[in-house]
């Protein structure tokens, strides 16, 4: 078994991505291009959420058909990616037919088991989140969590339910014993803790006038769409051809990880394990929870106008800086925070002192003696470790201070060996073990600066080496 299926959320395309998304992609990226150096049969899928109400009422606001709505903003998700470097293997769109039928055979495996039935259902309902919450979940105004400012609205009507009460010691197992693993460990106490309370059954369809004839049609209830998270969580399934394409799905599924926001956890650690359990299927084996992303401190949001576009910043400065910001200064599994000011004083600290400048120092001694290193290298030469350690943890903050580390180290070791007062063989020895270590550095930086890390290797693997253009610019 050397597959490796790796999923990162499904976004809503209701609006243009923010930092937040840019830092999601980054993580899952990370490991996709780890597990890729581990020679693992890897296959990335990231998409779009399409059937929410939410689009539905984004789309109304603008005048714009849903659809043409949902890919204009789909691909501004798509330009991000590209832009970060990461690369998916597919884009699954729940407006996409097949995924339609494949939610709706997901259906039919838990009502053949008996886990749907239908029941007239009053509650409070976000938005948001998509989601109906208990009054005792919200906040001191009423309000969830994840959308303070936003009034819940009370639903009533008939809706199919899925028999989530039924899995409940299922999931203590599930989760307590880490057949699913959840990382960090103190989202895995929160998620036993939920559980602990009680599982309700939830409501996995609405009626298709709610639903404004959006959405993926009930099987035998023409009047019901299927309810979003029971159709968005399936697109994990869907986009690997799952009712569709048994061969790909039967190599790729079950997903080895799913790569999410702590928002969406509940989903993903109880719903999602228990329907995919009712219908019979594999489960996921284990789930990365990140923090969110303040910016300047605050939360982002729109009303107060401190939406970050990361276009702008890679546009400013350069992808790899970018990565390097979130996957460095952000620690993954705690909230962290995004400041220009911040962002200036990590780049210039780390990339353009640091790393930057061991290379253009390195390069230029090596250029003035002729210096060419022959040895054969391999691109696949090891991550250091500790730091692979930290990448399998999901640390890569941890991570990146390794590697880190052993930037300064060489540095410190250049200015006591004092190479410019070297001559003959000892400056041979002396500029070979510079570039061996800064090889070494330049294949550990491959999952992280994926560009930085091939200029590096290229210029230091070519018959001579010369002096470049600056990595990383100081910013002033
Ligand atoms: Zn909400």
């Amino acid at each position: 078994m050397n597959k490796y299926y790796l999923t990162s959320a499904i976004p809503y395309v209701n609006a243009a991505p923010h930092i937040g998304h840019a830092q999601e992609f980054v993580y899952a990226d990370v490991i996709r291009r780890f597990q890729k150096i581990q020679k693992k049969d890897v296959y990335y899928l990231c998409g779009a959420d399409e059937n929410g109400l939410k689009i539905i009422r984004a789309a109304e606001e603008k005048g714009i058909d849903p659809l043409k709505f949902t890919d204009s903003n789909g691909r501004k998700f798509l330009d991000l990616a590209e832009k970060l470097q990461v690369e998916f293997n597919v884009w699954q769109r729940g407006s996409n037919p097949k995924h339609h039928l494949s939610s709706q055979l997901l259906w039919k495996k838990c009502a053949a088991n008996g886990d749907i039935y239908k029941k007239n259902y009053s509650g409070l309902y976000c938005i948001g989140c998509e989601t109906f919450y208990a009054s005792e979940e919200l906040d001191e105004n009423g309000e969830c969590f994840e959308h303070p400012g936003r009034k819940l609205e009370k639903v009533t009507e008939e809706n199919y339910f899925f028999r989530l009460s039924k899995y409940q010691d299922f999931l203590t197992e599930l989760i307590t014993s880490d057949k699913l693993k959840i990382t960090p460990d103190f989202r895995k106490k929160e998620t036993l803790s939920f559980i602990k309370q009680g599982l309700d059954d939830f409501s996995i369809s609405r009626s298709r006038a709610r639903a404004k004839n959006w959405g993926v049609e009930v099987p035998g209830d023409p009047k019901q769409i299927i309810y979003v998270w029971f159709d968005a969580l399936n697109i994990y399934q869907s986009g690997i051809g799952f009712g569709y394409d048994e061969k790909t799905y039967n190599k790729y599924w079950p997903a080895n990880l799913h790569v999410i926001g702590k928002g969406i956890l509940r989903f993903h650690a109880v719903y999602w394990p228990a329907i995919l359990k009712s219908a019979g299927l594999s489960l996921p084996g284990a789930l990365f929870i990140h923090g969110y992303l303040t910016v300047e401190g605050q939360k982002m949001s729109k009303t107060v106008g401190n939406v970050v576009d990361p276009m702008e910043i890679i546009k400013n400065y350069s992808s790899d800086s970018v990565r390097y910001y979130l996957l460095r200064e952000i620690p993954s599994y705690n909230d962290g925070d995004y400041s220009e000011r911040r962002f200036k004083e990590v780049y210039n600290a780390d990339l353009a002192n640091g790393l930057g400048n061991l290379i253009a120092r390195v390069a230029k001694l090596c250029e003035k003696n002729k210096f060419a290193f022959k040895a054969k290298v391999s691109k696949d030469a090891g991550i250091y470790p500790e730091a692979a350690g930290f990448i399998l943890e999901y640390r890569f903050n941890e991570a990146l201070r390794i590697i880190w580390e052993k930037i300064s180290e060489i540095d410190k070791h250049i200015n006591q060996e004092t190479p410019w007062k070297l001559q003959g063989n000892a400056l041979d020895q002396a500029l070979k073990y510079y570039v061996k270590e800064i090889i070494t550095i330049a294949c550990n930086l491959q999952p992280f600066l994926p560009q930085t890390s091939e200029k590096i290797l290229e210029q230091f693997t070519a018959a001579a080496i010369t002096s470049e253009k600056s990595l990383f610019p100081r910013i002033t």
